[in-house]
């Protein structure tokens, strides 16, 4: 077994914190651009698929989560590795601050 492995508890507790408010205050910090596929600065995020996986094929389906967004004009899927987001979290949203 791996330590480094969440289990999923934490992990649902980590993506119920990173609410929607959350998700568009960290757009807002990192400056979050215009769609590359289309130019468009229009994005949303998709109810039920904010936060995906991805899935490690050498580490037998690990799952990654990233912070998934999606461009309004062309459906461009933009995502973000969970670690930035967790990072966020942690120090840089103004309420769980310092
Ligand atoms: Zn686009």
């Amino acid at each position: 077994m791996d330590d480094s492995l969440q289990n999923t508890d934490e992990l649902e507790q980590e993506i119920k914190s990173f609410t929607d408010d959350a998700a568009l205050a960290f757009l807002k910090k990192i400056q979050n651009r215009p769609c590359e596929a289309c130019g468009v600065d229009d994005w949303f995020l998709i109810p039920d698929l904010k936060v995906a996986g991805w899935e490690e094929p050498l580490s037998r389906g690990v799952l990654n989560p990233v912070f998934v967004i999606s461009c309004k004009n062309c459906g461009n899927l933009r995502s973000f590795a969970w670690a930035r987001i967790l990072w966020f979290m942690k120090s840089e949203y103004p309420q769980h601050g310092e």
